[in-house]
């Protein structure tokens, strides 16, 4: 048991820079908000300038060319999983943090966080010794080496809504191959990521490998303009994303890979088990009330059956109602929105696809007068290209369509620039398995949706984003390969 005093919200005021929490350079503090009652909870989290940025690099770099460059594989695998036992304890307590400005149920830290977080860093661990490069033999009068080289210091641009896994799923592989990180999270959910940062040093890991420097979107655009940055590893909006990608190629061309949002079709065919598809389908848009990036908020259901699927799950979506609360009671499932900005977001979705883009089924109001509560809304019948079937809401509102044949759903499905995660559910698996390839998206679920799996690679195509994170994958993009020509014929 190690003993660890999580800070209150207040007290996290300063940056952890080289292994200590140090004063920002500047007086600049920004607000953040508790979604469930709107009440401030820290009015003095510091914003990141050039210098606090400057800082932060260059004790990175010290950091990849120090202590760090000696250690072996198997040292730091075993810091790593030092490290998920430390979190392990921790984990609880420092979510809570998070819940206070995101909004997300402390229901669910003991399941699916600590899934998320502490096997993910076990998983990762294990990649340390494992991961490695090629050799070719010298039939032509040359060996051929390739390695693997860490690219040094990396930047995470973290997303508000799973702060502390979106941490670690880019720490633990920027550490597995030798690089040092500084994480920029959210300015709607940092407390925690900078909360936990002591943790890193008892784990044995080196001073300045992970730093964390808190601000706005413009901390972020400092690290992704920075000549000495290496790599930016952003999970967030396509928006941002293309900025980010844009600095980059103007600055220094440091690699960039881009996790980014997603409007995600299930469809779902006459011959599913009709129980199991209602349930991944309310799972897949409630799961942080729809503000998750792999929601499936676009459902296509086959005529034959849509009738009786519809009424299940409007029945579902009603009951989930009844579990959306403060997200502090231990019965709730199902939070607020983010804050005020999101709301009103979601909200002018859902006001103008009411006004004759689709027909409302279920929700579609607010809850409460000072909060940040959606409903769980269902609309069916949407015109085609309505906003609400075309854009991505973040909030727990879906849209019901129907179809007759596998030709026209597959269009459907693919008639969309985003190209994360789908779903399609049936029993046969030749279908399955034709349909799987057809869809335009980097993951697909056969009789699941909207769930991640860290042995295997998570990313998007078209505009969902640019590189993989989990599995293997992820390890190449935090690496530059080397190639080694022997020429075994020279004297
Ligand atoms: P966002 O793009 O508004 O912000 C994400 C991060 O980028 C924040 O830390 C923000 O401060 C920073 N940022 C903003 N402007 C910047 C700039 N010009 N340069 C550098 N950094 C900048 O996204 P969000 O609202 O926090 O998150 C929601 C979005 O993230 C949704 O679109 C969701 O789908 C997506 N998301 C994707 C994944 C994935 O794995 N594909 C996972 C979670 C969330």
């Amino acid at each position: 048991m190690t003993s660890f005093k999580i800070p209150k919200p207040t007290e996290l005021t300063k940056f952890y820079i080289n292994g200590e929490y140090v004063e920002p350079s500047t007086d600049e503090v920004f607000t953040v908000r508790n979604p469930k009652d709107d009440t401030v909870v820290s009015d003095h989290v510091p914003v990141g300038a050039q210098e606090d940025v400057d800082a932060a690099v260059r004790h990175a770099e010290a950091a990849f060319k120090g202590e760090w460059s000696t250690f072996t594989s198997a040292e730091r695998a075993r810091c790593l999983y030092r490290l998920s036992d430390i979190l392990d304890e921790h984990l609880g307590d420092l979510l809570r943090l998070d819940t206070l400005t995101g909004g997300h149920p402390v229901s669910l830290i003991p399941t699916r966080e600590k899934n998320y977080i502490v096997n993910g860093l076990r998983y990762m661990s294990g990649w340390c010794d494992k991961f490695k490069g090629d050799y070719f033999p010298d039939d032509d009068g040359f060996v051929k080496i390739v390695k693997n080289e860490p690219l040094g210091v990396c930047v995470g641009i973290c997303p508000f809504n799973s702060p502390v896994a979106t941490f670690f799923h880019k720490v633990a592989p920027a550490l597995v191959t030798g690089n040092v990180m500084i994480i920029k999270p959210s300015e709607k959910s940092p407390l925690a990521s900078l909360a936990l940062a002591p943790l890193i040093e008892r784990a044995g890991i080196p001073r300045g490998v992970v730093q964390v420097v808190t601000g706005p979107g413009k901390t972020g655009e400092l690290f992704s303009r920075h000549m000495r940055v290496r790599k930016i590893s952003f999970t967030g909006s396509i928006a941002t994303g293309k900025k980010i990608q844009a600095a980059a190629a103007q600055s220094n061309l440091k690699r960039v890979t881009l996790e980014l949002g997603g409007k995600g079709p299930n469809v779902i065919f006459e011959d599913a088990n009709l129980d199991n598809a209602v349930e991944w389908a309310l799972r897949a848009i409630m799961a942080r009330s729809g503000q998750i990036c792999i929601a499936a908020s676009r459902l296509y259901v086959q005529r034959s059956i849509a009738d009786e699927f519809i009424k299940r799950y409007v029945e579902k979506m009603r009951e989930a109602a009844k579990h959306m609360g403060d997200p502090f009671d231990p019965d709730t499932a199902y939070g607020p929105l983010v804050d005020k900005l999101a709301f009103e977001k979601v909200r002018g979705m859902i006001d103008r696809a009411k006004a004759g883009e689709a027909e409302l089924l279920v929700g579609g109001n607010s809850i409460g007068k000072t909060g940040c509560f959606i409903e769980p809304t269902v609309f069916v019948n949407p015109r085609p290209k309505a906003e609400i079937l075309t854009d991505e809401v973040f909030g727990p509102v879906s849209v019901v369509s129907t179809f007759d044949t596998e030709e026209e759903v597959i269009q459907k499905a693919n008639d969309t620039e985003y190209g994360l995660m789908s779903g399609v559910f049936t029993r046969d698996i030749s279908r399955a398995l034709r349909f799987s390839s057809k869809l335009e998206t980097g993951i697909v679920g056969v009789n699941c949706a909207s769930i991640l799996n860290i042995q295997v690679p998570f990313g998007g195509v078209k505009q969902s984003g640019m590189g993989r994170e989990f599995g293997m994958d992820v390890l190449r993009s935090f690496t530059e390969t080397k190639t080694i020509l022997i020429n075994t014929r020279a004297t």
